[in-house]
């Protein structure tokens, strides 16, 4: 086990029971506060640790890091330091945090609230792609615009199908969502018209942050991959289905999508979420044998979705777990890199929409109210097929909780504004 992960360690910050930070999460993330620059940091109960000031005293020396890595307003020179020196931190801040450190001394210049901070963007995204690859999602969709017997087209259990989107408008938190106008075609009979999008979903979906991979031309292996996989944010890929129906063919994903997709600003490393590793379903056919890997790979991640209007209560829509995935992180990187592409630090990988095997776990609106046609009812009294403007969608998640320790997310909130 991961020392960090010790179940029994206990930290001198004080850590509510139902935090998402306890001392075996320390997700990393950027903030700032009315006196302190954007930096570092890590979340610790409802405080953040100020990496920065904890470097200048020289307590993340001879780590395989700079001093100077923890005074970037981005994680990326950090994260490019690779897996050895930020699992060296993390261990490092661990013994930091832990009861019986000197550093409990200097509390008041080390620690922030998190309520006195501003979280912003963690990484400066170079290439973000997003995959496809929650079975139930896939054949969720392929019953409702193709074929309901046949749903899943012949290259799904092949391949960890997948597509290059758009990095620069990847949003932290908090970021309004601005509801796109394009092409939409009403139907059949009548040509395109231009005007905002009437179809406006989310996709519960989870991201992975890259550390640096190999050269372009080189290859990753599926027991290679969680060396390059730095940790894990939430991610909702925003999609107006109206834009994105009529576009798709023959290309794929474009305006439907590349118009926002929210982050959360916590970072919760791979190491925190070794505990949670859970089997993957049985894949049947056999994959190619660059697919093919060993052990535990997916993660037991309860994930959910909260629509709240602007004037009233909100309603959960959605419960799911990660740990749905037909495909797994390994063999999305492996598959990623298996043509020679190169992997770049702070690069995002998306998993798809995470949706479980019952109604109530359907990680899009297309799919809870079935394209339209079993509206949500919300306490207000009003009804949802997709999102409306003054709509906040919060999604939240954790591993552990019912007795281990919770390794939460914290949230990702987008409110859609006309
Ligand atoms: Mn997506």
């Amino acid at each position: 086990m991961i020392e960090a992960n010790r179940p029994d360690l206990q930290s001198w910050v004080n850590v509510p029971a139902d935090s998402d930070f306890p001392i075996q999460n320390l997700p990393f993330g950027i903030f700032s506060t009315s006196d302190r620059s954007p930096r570092p940091g890590v979340a610790i109960g409802d405080q953040i640790l100020d990496l920065h000031a904890v470097a200048e005293r020289g307590l993340l020396d001879g780590l395989g890091c700079e001093r100077t890595d923890f005074a970037q307003p981005t994680l990326n020179a950090f994260i490019d330091r690779g897996k050895a020196a930020t699992r060296a931190v993390r261990g490092r801040v661990s013994e930091l945090l832990r009861e019986g450190s000197d550093l409990a001394a200097d509390a008041t210049s080390v620690l922030v609230a998190q309520t006195d901070a501003t979280l912003h963007l963690p990484v400066h995204i170079g290439d973000y792609t997003d995959f496809y690859s929650s079975e139930d999602h896939a054949r969720n969709v392929g019953k409702m615009f193709r074929d309901p017997d046949n749903a899943l087209l012949p290259n799904w259990k092949h391949i960890p199908v997948g597509y290059h989107g758009r990095a620069s408008s990847i949003v932290v938190s908090g970021t309004p969502i601005k509801r796109p106008h394009g092409q939409i075609k009403p139907n059949d009979a009548e040509p395109p018209v231009y005007g905002p999008s009437r179809l406006l979903d989310f996709e519960l979906e989870m991201a992975f942050v890259t550390h640096p991979g190999k050269p372009l031309g080189e290859t990753i292996s599926t027991a290679e991959a969680d060396d390059y996989i730095f940790g894990l944010a939430l991610f909702n890929d925003w999609s107006a289905r109206d834009i994105q129906k009529w576009e798709y063919v023959p290309l794929g994903p474009f305006l439907g999508k590349n118009f926002g997709s929210s982050m959360n600003p916590w970072i919760v490393t791979l190491d925190a979420l070794e505990p949670y590793r859970v089997p993957g379903p049985v894949q049947d056919p056999e994959v190619l044998p660059y697919l093919a890997y060993e052990g535990d790979a997916h993660y037991d991640v309860a994930l959910q979705v909260d629509i709240i209007p602007e004037s009233g209560a909100g309603k959960t829509v959605c419960q799911s777990n990660f740990k749905h995935m037909y495909w797994n992180m390994r063999q999305q990187l492996a598959h990623h890199a298996v043509n020679g592409c190169n992997i770049r630090g702070g690069d995002v990988m998306a998993s798809g929409t995470i949706s479980g095997p019952e109604p109530g776990s359907y990680g899009s609106m297309l799919e809870i109210s079935w394209r339209g046609t079993q509206p949500v009812q919300m306490p207000d009294g009003s009804e949802r097929k997709f999102i409306l403007d003054g709509d906040t969608v919060r999604m939240t998640g954790f591993a552990g909780g019912d007795g281990r320790p919770r390794i939460g997310f914290g949230k990702v909130d987008g409110k859609v504004v006309g």
